[in-house]
């Protein structure tokens, strides 16, 4: 709501302009457009506050921006734009400015179908094994989320097939749907609510009291978006987590592959979560681990997250494109733990024909396993 835009003025009053977070900022760096900017995001703020007219340019800025937190993260006033940003979209939705054309068929696809991506249900669970047993019974679910269920399916049954191995206790679900970070992300709270609500009733008919997560999105929405927005908490693991503790108590040995490894961090994993060490304990014994230039807290954004790649193709699929040309100076596979982040680089890598390897991490990690 506006009032809660107005919260931020004060923040948005101590920049001193000193444009640090123009250096980091990936959309703003892809074209230098003074409208990709957090301060335009400010000059946005400030339009809406005063009830002034708003352009299309207006309304793209704040959902061009993939919350990346990298200007957050240098800012000398420590100004939160992804939280700013985050209001913005919120405003802009209530006052009937969006959804975009394209975060509307989502929104309409989640609501059809139960799955962001568009396509039939009947189809989410074709990665599974066709010889083994449907795991049902369970407290504890692998929720596989809808991008990775459709297309990144290596990296799903890579993730089955290591928990399998190591005799984790987990179940997964028929009717799974959608985590429903989109409604968060487009600033439709009033459809968030209803989804999520739904999930955490259906979690609690089944007795499902903790999930393991494999998607950035999904991780975030059911750790932050859920409990913002419904008041009610769930246990929720990533499954890079619940690998590396097991790695910690012993139960998992690697052999090293003879593969040069780099790691993306995902915005969200990395610089919000702060999970830096987990993925790279992980790789560590499995592949030739090798940093990019740029990692951990300053690691890129690949340009997919918050809802930026459906909404804003070329931008994203431009900044996917420099994370890639970072990754292929330094490594022949660049892998992540977010399938966001596979998505979007593998596809800049095959638009542009690049030769670079993009994978979800237990693919490595599945093949590493002895
Ligand atoms: S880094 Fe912070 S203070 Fe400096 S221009 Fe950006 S938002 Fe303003
Ligand atoms: S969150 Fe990232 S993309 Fe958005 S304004 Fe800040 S640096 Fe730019």
């Amino acid at each position: 709501m506006i009032e809660m835009l107005k919260d931020y003025i004060n923040q948005i009053e101590s920049c001193t302009e000193c444009e640090m977070c123009l250096d980091v900022c990936p959309i703003y760096q892809d074209g230098k457009n003074n409208t990709l900017t957090p301060l335009y995001m400010f000059k946005v703020t400030k339009k809406i506050l005063n009830n002034e007219k708003l352009e299309q340019e207006d309304i793209n800025a704040p959902f061009s921006c993939p919350k990346c937190e990298a200007c957050s993260n240098i800012c000398p006033e420590s100004i939160n734009v992804p939280a700013i940003v985050a209001e913005l979209r919120n405003e802009l939705f209530n006052q009937k400015y969006t959804p975009l054309k394209n975060h509307a068929a989502i929104s309409e696809s989640i609501l059809k179908n139960e799955n962001s991506v568009n396509k039939t249900p009947d189809i989410r669970w074709d990665w599974f094994p066709k010889d083994e047993e449907f795991p049902e019974d369970s407290s504890t679910l692998f929720f596989v989320g809808c991008l990775p269920c459709y297309f990144i399916k290596d990296g799903v049954v890579s993730s089955y097939n290591i928990l399998k191995k190591i005799n984790y206790d987990f179940r997964l679900l028929k009717d799974e749907g959608c985590c429903g970070s989109i409604f968060y992300d487009i600033g439709n709270m009033e459809q968030a609510e209803i989804l999520y609500k739904k999930n955490l009733d259906k979690f609690d008919d089944l007795g499902i009291n903790k999930l393991i997560i494999s998607c950035s999105g999904c991780y975030k929405a059911f750790k932050n978006f859920y409990p913002e927005v419904t008041g009610e908490k769930i246990d929720v693991v990533h499954i890079i987590e619940v690998l590396n503790n097991e790695l910690n108590k012993g139960k998992l040995k690697f052999k090293k592959l003879d593969e040069n490894v780099t790691y993306q961090d995902p915005c969200n994993f990395g610089r919000v979560f702060k999970m830096f060490d987990e993925p790279r304990n992980l790789l560590r014994p499995s592949c030739n681990l090798v940093e990019m230039e740029h990692s951990k807290e300053n690691t890129i954004c690949c340009g997919a997250g918050s809802a930026v790649r459906s909404a804003f193709a070329p931008l994203s699929i431009r900044m996917a494109l420099k994370r890639v040309d970072e990754a292929e100076k330094a490594a022949s596979t660049l892998v992540s733990t977010c399938p966001f982040c596979v998505f979007n680089l593998g596809y800049a890598v095959r638009k542009n024909d690049r030769k670079i390897k993009v994978r979800y991490i237990t693919d490595i990690l599945d093949e590493a396993l002895v």
